[in-house]
């Protein structure tokens, strides 16, 4: 009899995992669009995302663009054939999903904007990222801090560098970071030799560390023949890479020659790296962890016809509309605070900084 009843409740505990899993995976695919793999962060984006989807109960299918926008295109719209619920997107060129994104709404697909604004369509639902704007006013206040302007200290060069202007972005980080450095810049505490300023001048298209290197060499050899560079203003770790190698081929980075103050984002390995070795001075953390669980978040709450969590309605004009979102906040890492932060939430493991 004993034994009958533990057969039995063994049974009922099988089916109901069984009808559990059925039950998950009625749950429908998700589509994640991400634009390249050429980042680790957008890897570690997609990876976040299958496994908290998974763990939600959806199907994914994650798909990577290598930045050619074509590409992108036809995998969407792949995914919009084979029928999945949602579309989570981070769009390599903003604006140019309109036509597709038509098609999806036409389909009854939903679309989520991922960490990047689709603009110009009506048919983006929701928008997950980070407070982009203050990602900029992070990146300045390192160079503030780093120059110690502060303590009035300076006249100090600097040079500047914005994001791939197909990016919205890119328009954030560099308005969040000018925010901090135009007074020091009004006050003549910071001068920018080359005058290149405004992200038509110091954009670098699809976020290219190459790009960056070689605009970096120009203004070396174009403008600081007989003067030294204090600080650059740089959005991402990419190209904070591609500067800093500039920097060291005209003789940066020895005793007689310190390394200017050059700033980043994504917290991405080499430049943690980088930031241990004396170089690069600071970046940006974005906990992809974080904004994989907001998403799918949003995404279970949408489909569940509950209410979505946003908590911003006022941002993000794409347009054509303000796409209600959802904004995590972004930490600002440098040498004293890299491993408290990154280590100790579990981001990275020592060995993967230090091997
Ligand atoms: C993201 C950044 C990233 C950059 C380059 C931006 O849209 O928000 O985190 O550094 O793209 O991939």
């Amino acid at each position: 009899m004993k034994l009958t009843k533990t057969f039995m409740t063994m049974l009922t505990a099988g089916m109901l995992a069984l009808s559990t899993q059925a039950i998950a995976q009625d749950k429908g695919t998700i589509g994640i669009s991400m634009p390249t793999k050429s980042s680790a962060r957008w890897i570690a984006d997609g990876d976040n995302m299958v496994k908290v989807f998974t763990e939600l109960g959806y199907g994914t299918d994650l798909q990577y663009a290598e930045d050619d926008i074509p590409n992108q295109l036809a995998q969407i719209e792949n995914m919009v054939t084979k029928g999945v619920k949602v579309l989570v997107i981070a769009a390599i060129d903003g604006t140019t999903l309109s036509a597709i994104l038509q098609q999806a709404h036409d389909s009854g697909v939903k679309v989520i904007a991922y960490d990047r604004l689709i603009r110009d369509s009506a048919n983006v639902d929701y928008y997950a990222t980070f407070d982009n704007f203050q990602v900029g006013v992070l990146q300045a206040g390192s160079i503030v801090d780093g120059l110690g302007l502060k303590d009035g200290k300076g006249p100090f060069n600097i040079e500047l560098f914005g994001g791939s202007p197909d990016d919205n972005n890119a328009f954030f980080f560099y308005d969040g970071a000018m925010s901090v450095l135009q007074p020091y810049i009004d006050s003549k505490k910071l001068v920018v030799q080359s005058g290149q300023m405004g992200m038509d001048k110091v954009g670098t298209l699809r976020w290219d560390g190459a790009v960056a290197q070689a605009r970096m060499d120009n203004l070396l050899s174009a403008y600081y023949g007989d003067k030294r560079v204090d600080a650059v203003l740089s959005p991402y770790d990419g190209l904070s890479i591609g500067i800093l190698s500039s920097l060291k081929g005209v003789g940066y980075g020895s005793a007689d020659q310190p390394m200017p103050i050059v700033s980043g984002q994504d917290a991405e390995v080499p430049s943690i790296k980088s930031m241990i070795a004396g170089e690069q001075y600071s970046t940006v953390f974005k906990d992809t962890r974080e904004l994989a669980k907001v998403t799918a978040n949003m995404v279970d709450a949408l489909l569940a016809g509950k209410e979505v969590p946003v908590n911003d309605t006022k941002t993000y004009d794409n347009g054509v509309k303000v796409v209600p979102s959802y904004l995590l906040k972004p930490v600002s890492v440098g040498r004293d605070n890299w491993e408290e932060i990154l280590i100790g939430s579990g981001y990275y493991t020592k060995d993967q900084i230090t091997n």
